[in-house]
């Protein structure tokens, strides 16, 4: 595989970043996964645009422009022969001579840039999305800024593993009684013909699937409200699902050992998953 690393293109095996790295040493570094469809990047526009916001927040700055970016996503599409995967980009601040909590001075110091490609035939019509998937809820133990997308994924990870030790698929966090996101999705559920999902705020991530899907959702006649919702509440809604960019809208079928409705994907989740797919190959790049 060829990967992308600071201005070049090497074999995966010769790529090498620093052990002073502040990703390395204090997860100091954001990141961004944008999904492959018939070797055509979707949303990458969206992807682009929080990214800049990331860095933004961290006083960090891009070592690419957004044309350049565009430019190595597809050379590494084309390169690695991609038609269903994905491809994993990451800045971070760089690899200062000394360890620092303060952060290194940016005319000094160049930000790392790394981006790699996952092939994943079938990505569209996974078992998962046909079956929808099983989650259990955790308390939300992550850090108060989730809208900036960083490396620091420890709790998401220790969350995952959690669901799986108990037979489950993925975790939903929950922060005073109410859900906030999936450990790497947006969650919502499906109350009559009602989307309702957590309003955007620093507690979530602002999913870009989550923009593409409410906005379908809407042009559905489907109803959408913005609001915490309970995980008593999800268990007695008519259906629930995630989204993300690298799982498009999956089905949810049981929470905390409880079955919704009668335990398959329900028509609503069903239709934006179609919806979601259809639009993203068209506008796809
Ligand atoms: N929430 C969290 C915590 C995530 O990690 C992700 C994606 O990785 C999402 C939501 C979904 O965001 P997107 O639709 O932009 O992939």
């Amino acid at each position: 595989r060829t990967v992308y690393v600071n201005g070049e293109y090497l074999p995966e095996h010769e790529a090498r970043v620093s052990i002073f790295d502040r990703a390395f040493l204090m997860a100091d570094g954001v990141y961004e996964v944008t999904s492959v469809l018939g070797g055509k990047l979707i949303d990458f526009d969206g992807h682009a645009r929080r990214l800049e916001r990331s860095l933004g927040e961290l006083e960090m700055k891009s070592p690419v422009t957004p044309e350049q970016l565009l430019e190595i996503h597809r050379e590494l599409v084309r390169v690695n022969e991609i038609e269903d995967g994905l491809v994993y980009l990451q800045i971070t601040r760089g690899a200062p001579g000394d360890r620092d909590f303060a952060f290194p001075d940016p005319d000094t110091t160049d930000p790392t840039i790394v981006l790699f490609t996952q092939s994943k035939p079938g990505l569209a019509d996974s078992a998962a999305s046909r079956e929808g998937i099983k989650v259990i809820s955790i308390d939300d133990h992550r850090w108060g800024r989730r809208d900036i997308k960083t490396v620091q994924l420890l709790y998401p990870s220790m969350g995952k593993m959690m669901a799986k030790k108990a037979g489950a698929d993925d975790a939903w966090m929950v922060e005073d009684g109410a859900v906030t996101e999936g450990t790497s999705n947006n969650a919502y559920i499906v109350v009559g013909n009602k989307i309702v999902t957590r309003q955007l705020s620093t507690d979530i991530l602002h999913g870009i699937t989550r923009a593409a899907v409410l906005r379908y959702a809407r042009e559905a006649q489907m109803e959408v409200e913005e609001r915490p919702f309970t995980i008593a509440e999800a268990q007695s809604a008519d259906e629930a699902f995630v989204t993300s960019a690298s799982a498009f809208v999956m089905p949810v079928v049981e929470i905390d050992g409880v079955a919704l409705g009668d335990g398959k994907p329900g028509p609503r989740a069903r239709r934006l998953r179609e919806i979601y797919l259809d639009e993203s190959r068209k506008a796809a790049i």
